[in-house]
């Protein structure tokens, strides 16, 4: 049995610089991997998905060329060897990089292999035995294979083996209508693909307000992509072109033949072989580590960081949830996960910047509301770039005067949606960024203007706006 001052299992986005840290404060650490270091978000999710985009959206601008007076002679060609080897390069690199730089740790001990609990404070991984009065999960989560009829008989991809492509599918079937389901859609269709999305749903992204997924479906609709809704009783079945998917839509052809079929029905936790019963660890009917506000678990001496604890799904929500644990932990901080404002972007382009609640959610808080909406058409910068697909808008809260939510679906909208972040985290009323001067031409300057058009909606409506 080895001793530790703790055990991190997994070396995603929190596992690694929290082995930094409590290194550095002079603990002895062992840092257990199973598979490739930076997880998920640097293999298989963030980094090669945001460099497929880079390059679809090279080719959507060469095929626009001319709408910038720019002649490109012949059609646009794809080279899906060369763009997927920009994105393993992309993704080697920094995993390479997070391996190399954890091997250099003085006093943190690299393990590959899995892990497994075998008591509450005993891991096991292969033959060795360790021991740690802490214990730090950082597991992640993968794609959910759904139990669609026909699905052990074909052939599908997920994010995983999606990001290893390099070749172009003739037709790419995307069961799955939401964040990383629309993503490839896309960059598939950017890249020659015929695409079609399967969403069971009455319509994509149906976590966003209404106008926001009605809006990306006519972007994605208006690059060719076909779109099918409500689809019932989705099933899959050999068929000589590759695979038949069945889709009870409530319009429109019930059989859709593909070449490929992506399943991007949603993430699951990677709890299911990591012995949580052994340690008495709790988890949720989905398999997500119960964490309380401090992302300690029910065990004494054992945190759940990242995707597997339920309380986020981002990359920066992983690595906020190792700011919290190291904080409270090192620095005798009292940080809680709680006061962490949601923000996260959809990386279609344009892209969708969010914050905070939807419009949906903030009338269901009962709260009285101002809200504000801009389209991309109204936007130098938008215009300027040719790039005006989309629209912008605020919510904010009438009584406290404090903005609740905000979506940027436009140019830039990833980028520009900061400014109402870091307003929404000062906890300043919204006349702050309204009075704000911001810089010319941008997409973040229209956002004191959006602001100076707030409107009380609702039942609320007939008293005065508050200034
Ligand atoms: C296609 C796609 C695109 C995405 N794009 C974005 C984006 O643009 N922005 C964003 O913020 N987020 C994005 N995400 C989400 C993001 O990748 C995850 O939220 C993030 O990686 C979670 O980090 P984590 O540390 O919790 O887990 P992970 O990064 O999944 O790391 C967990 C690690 O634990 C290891 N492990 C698991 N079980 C064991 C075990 N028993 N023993 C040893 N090791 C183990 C795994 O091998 C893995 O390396 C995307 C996800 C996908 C799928």
């Amino acid at each position: 049995m080895r001793s530790f001052d703790a055990i991190v299992i997994g070396a995603g986005q929190a596992g690694p610089p929290l082995a930094g840290r409590l290194t550095a404060a002079g603990m002895q650490v062992a840092l257990i991997e199973r598979k490739l270091f930076g997880g998920t978000c640097v293999n298989t999710g963030c980094m090669p998905t945001k460099t497929l985009v880079a390059s679809a959206y090279a080719a959507h601008l060469a095929r626009r060329a001319r709408d910038f007076g720019v002649d490109v002679p012949g059609p646009v060609r794809i080279d899906m060897q060369r763009v997927h080897a920009r994105a393993a390069t992309v993704s080697a690199n920094a995993r390479e990089g997070i391996e190399h730089w954890l091997q250099g740790i003085q006093g943190c001990t690299v393990l590959r292999g899995q892990a497994r609990f075998e008591s509450s404070h005993t891991v096991r991984v292969d033959d060795q035995l360790l021991t740690a009065p802490r214990i730090f999960i950082n597991v992640g989560g993968r794609a959910v294979i759904p139990d669609f009829p026909g699905i052990d008989t074909v052939a599908w991809l997920t994010n995983t083996t999606m990001v290893s492509l390099d070749f172009v599918p003739e037709h790419l079937v995307v069961v799955g209508g939401s964040y990383v389901g629309l993503e490839f859609a896309q960059m598939y269709r950017r890249f020659g693909a015929r695409v079609t999305i399967v969403e069971k749903g009455e319509r994509i992204v149906a976590r966003e307000d209404a106008d926001v997924s009605a809006s990306i479906a006519e972007i994605l609709g208006g690059e060719g992509i076909a779109i099918r809704t409500n689809a019932e009783c989705i099933r899959l079945a050999r068929h000589p072109d590759g695979v038949e998917v069945g889709v009870n839509c409530s319009e429109g052809d019930p059989v859709i033949t593909a070449s490929h079929v992506l399943l991007a029905v949603g993430r699951r936790p990677n709890t299911d072989d990591l012995g949580l019963e052994a340690a008495g660890v709790a988890t949720d009917s989905r398999g997500y580590i119960k964490v309380d506000d401090s992302l300690a678990t029910n065990v004494e001496g054992i945190w759940a960081l990242g995707d597997c604890n339920g309380r986020g799904a981002f990359t920066h929500t992983a690595y906020n949830d190792f700011e919290i644990v190291a904080a409270n932990l090192l620095d005798g901080a009292q940080r809680r996960v709680s006061q962490r404002i949601a923000a996260y972007a959809l990386y279609t382009d344009p892209p969708l910047g969010r914050v905070g609640m939807t419009q949906t959610q903030a009338q269901a808080s009962g709260r009285r509301l101002l809200v504000s909406q801009r389209p991309m058409t109204r936007v130098g910068r938008a215009i300027e770039k040719g790039e005006t697909q989309g629209f912008m808008k605020a919510i904010v809260d009438a009584d406290t005067q404090r903005i609740l939510g905000a979506s940027i679906l436009g140019v830039g909208g990833d980028e520009a949606i900061h400014g109402i972040i870091d307003i929404m985290n000062a906890d300043v009323p919204w006349t702050v960024l309204r009075d704000a001067v911001p810089i010319h031409p941008t997409v973040s300057e229209l956002i004191p203007t959006l602001l100076g058009d707030l409107q009380l909606v609702g039942d609320s409506a007939e008293s005065a706006i508050p200034q």
